[in-house]
């Protein structure tokens, strides 16, 4: 148990209070606020992602809706599809890509690989 209480910041995505500087909210909440780890990792990142996707895809092709799904494989036999915020655990969560980044990795290039399991993303 610390001694001192440390400084907190309320997340104005789920209310729970965090340490640190958090991180910029946009576009789902104001950018004067904050948010927590989780929920930039869970929500703020992917719908930026989501987006940008929807923004290139309408430029493309207006009426194209894809739904895609990510899955991990570990012994490369076997796929398991996951969500987004297991992929970001299982990349990021274990220091193998920094924050933030992973996502897009695997966006970029639809197969991407840690020293522990294969991911891929794809077209449902
Ligand atoms: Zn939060």
């Amino acid at each position: 148990m610390s001694k001192e209480k440390p400084k907190t910041t309320k997340c104005i995505l789920c209310n729970n209070h965090f340490e640190g500087v958090g991180h910029n909210p946009a576009p789902l909440e104001d950018s004067k606020f904050r948010c927590c780890d989780g929920c930039n990792s869970a929500r703020v990142v992917p719908y930026r992602v989501y987006k940008l996707r929807e923004q290139r895809k309408q430029n493309a092709n207006p009426d194209a809706i894809a739904i895609y799904q990510c899955s991990v494989t570990f012994d490369n036999e076997e796929w398991f599809k996951i969500p987004l915020e297991r992929f970001i655990e299982l990349t990021e969560g274990r220091g193998y890509y920094k924050k933030d980044s992973a996502l897009e990795a695997l966006i970029g290039a639809k197969r991407i690989r840690t020293p522990w399991a294969y991911f891929k993303y794809e077209k449902l």
